[in-house]
């Protein structure tokens, strides 16, 4: 029985404790192919496209939206009017979006260099001096799309934002609050510096714009309509002598999205009909047609699985887990935690009954019953689980996906790994945790 169940106290518990020595294997081995798909998935796009490959292989049933958001289906024992157990995660992640015009030569530096608008909360001095890559697509006039991802090979060129020299950096960024010291029209990304020869007005701007027709085909005006998105170029690593971690790019949400992925595979023939659901824009407030306060393709989904339903008693009857990344206790900076409710690396799946900012504004607040139910199910399954609210009371906070499913009358909890260095460009996660995560994620879905 674990620590858990206590009948007098309840205190945290190592996932490192709790699982066998088999299961330890297994988490690493998991971690394997999650490092794949953390290199291969660094955008929605691209999440989407290898989520439909994924289930396809595992003959499992997909319905895509728009190239940015897709759902999986297992029909269950039960009847869909008795409601689904849905996993709803997200495939977007922070990062430095191209502006529509990107492209301008610096006289006075003899470089050419990309405009950028950042996307989602991001520390903006955490993504200068980096190795950047160039993911996404540019639509051409007649249509036709060219999808780049240039920085992931090894002879890829990558990309930089510049930063000043501490030697000069005194006044203009040392004195300054930390916020205000690297400036978002400055997150610029170098990208050429070799100019044209012969009589031209900007030689090194039309040597980069040469260079992209002959390449992609691609002139100026082109990238008004792209989506191109600018993203470490690292890839995923173990962390530690003992290897105990992944350090990555993106891992907020696509801890969740692959270990939900690979729950939905795992199943047949569930109680419920059980849906894993990807959705696009979570990190700048789930607005757009492929995100979670949309619930068209939800509706659409349930008629799917059949026309005959009456999509607002199904959702009624529906219980969700929002699987969302949740914050670790990042030493040095313990104050900002209230160390009783807060999740640690290593002690499994984190369960938030709530979320949002101050007075629980804009929160979901999951009901004790539920609660209730999803922690039987984790102790029964003897999966690693703790508790973490977001910092300290007033300290900050944030939300997820939970409210918009909540507001359609379902059920929703939110669950899901703690995450180092959250948006940051290299975020980290346990092992362990990622394997709880898919333990807990096949336990709900079978249910
Ligand atoms: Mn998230
Ligand atoms: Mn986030």
């Amino acid at each position: 029985m674990s620590e858990n169940e206590s009948k007098y106290a309840y205190k945290k518990k190592s996932a490192w404790e709790i699982f066998t020595k088999d299961q330890i294997k297994k988490a690493f081995d998991f971690s394997e192919e999650y490092k794949t798909f953390l290199n291969d998935c660094k955008t929605e796009r691209e999440a989407v496209q290898k989520i439909k490959e994924i289930s396809k292989k595992g003959k499992k049933k997909i319905t895509i939206n728009r190239e940015k958001e897709a759902a999986i289906m297992v029909p269950g024992k039960k009847p869909i009017s008795e409601g689904l157990r849905i996993v709803i995660s997200h495939i977007d992640s922070p990062r430095l979006d191209l502006k529509q015009i990107p492209l301008y030569e610096d006289s006075e530096s003899n470089l050419g260099l990309f405009e950028t608008h950042y996307y989602g909360g991001i520390k903006k001095f955490q993504w200068v001096v980096i190795p950047l890559a160039l993911h996404g697509v540019v639509v051409k006039k007649d249509g036709g799309k060219v999808t780049f991802t240039l920085g992931e090979k090894e002879s890829d060129p990558v990309f930089s934002v510049p930063d000043l020299l501490p030697h000069l950096s005194r006044e203009v960024q040392g004195k300054k609050k930390i916020d205000d010291a690297i400036k978002g029209e400055s997150l610029d990304i170098v990208v050429g510096s070799r100019p044209v020869k012969g009589d031209f007005k900007e030689k090194i701007r039309t040597a980069i714009l040469d260079k992209l027709h002959k390449d992609y085909g691609i002139i100026e005006e082109d990238f008004i309509s792209a989506e191109l998105e600018v993203v470490p170029a690292f890839k995923a690593k173990d962390i530690g002598f003992d290897k105990s971690l992944i350090g990555a790019y993106g891992q907020d949400d696509k801890a969740c999205a692959f270990t939900s992925l690979k729950a939905i595979l795992d199943i047949t023939n569930p109680e419920h009909t059980a849906l894993s659901l990807f959705v696009d824009k979570e990190e700048i407030g789930s607005e757009g047609s492929a995100t979670a306060q949309v619930t068209t393709f939800l509706r659409s989904v349930i008629k799917e699985l059949d026309p005959k339903a009456d999509v607002d008693q199904v959702m009624l009857k529906s219980k969700v887990i929002s699987a969302d990344v949740n914050a670790a206790v990042t030493p040095n900076y313990t104050e900002v935690f209230e160390l009783k409710n807060a999740s640690s690396l290593g002690n499994g799946i984190v369960m938030s009954k709530y979320t949002g900012h101050g007075g629980k504004y804009s929160a979901n607040d999951a009901s004790a019953e539920y609660v209730a139910e999803i922690r039987t199910m984790l102790n029964k399954e003897k999966i690693p689980w703790q508790t973490g609210e977001l910092g300290k009371v007033d300290k900050g906070g944030g939300g997820t996906v939970a409210k918009y499913f909540s507001r359609l009358g379902m059920e929703v909890i939110d669950l899901g790994p703690a995450v180092l260095s959250m948006h940051s460009p290299y975020e980290v996660t346990s092992k362990v945790d990622i394997y709880s995560s898919y333990l807990a994620y096949v336990a709900f879905l079978k249910s």
